[in-house]
């Protein structure tokens, strides 16, 4: 089955976190998944970020990452999943954010002056740079269902999930289905 990017897998809130949650179930090695070892997937990660990323206004067209910098683009990813997911535990890591500012500064020297259009490589180290700049550690969540980073932009912080609709849901029936189970036991 071909695998599409819907507006679920957009649920990070800034660009940076969503290419970093392109990772599913990160902390499970059995069932981990990267979607950008599938090069067709990663080439449409773009075109799907214009329309459901919440920074697509920023960065006007996307275009997919060229091939020579794949390898800085999936480092700068690891780098701001590490980073982030320290914040958002209330881990001070001076380390993590020195590696991730070496991660944006390469993506950015390898990137050129471009016109109009953007790459999702450059793009995203411009991303991941304003959530440096600009932390909001109160806002920064990690979904306790699937393991996505988020930033909770309602107005009293109360979002558990990254995403009600799938894993609030998901998590509503594993519950269900354990008091099923403990019912018939
Ligand atoms: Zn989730």
């Amino acid at each position: 089955m071909t695998f599409t990017w819907t507006a679920h897998r957009f649920a990070g809130g800034a660009l940076a976190l969503d290419v970093a949650n392109s990772v599913i179930l990160r902390f499970d090695p059995a069932r981990r998944i990267d979607r950008f070892a599938d090069v067709p997937a990663l080439d449409g990660f773009a075109g799907a970020a214009n329309r459901f990323c919440a920074e697509s206004q920023r960065f006007g067209t996307l275009l997919p990452v060229a091939e020579p910098n794949r390898t800085r683009l999936l480092t700068l990813r690891e780098a701001t999943d590490r980073h982030f997911r320290a914040q958002a535990e209330a881990e001070q890591r001076v380390d993590l954010m020195a590696d991730l500012l070496e991660a944006i500064a390469a993506v950015l020297r390898g990137a050129g002056n471009g016109g109009d259009a953007v790459a999702l490589d450059t793009a995203t180290a411009h991303s991941a740079l304003s959530l440096v700049a600009n932390p909001e550690p109160d806002r920064l969540k990690i979904c306790p269902n699937c393991g996505w980073l988020f930033l909770d932009r309602s107005r009293n912080r109360s979002r558990t999930w990254c995403d009600m609709a799938v894993c609030g849901n998901r998590s509503k029936a594993k519950r269900h289905y354990r008091r099923s189970k403990e019912e018939a036991q």
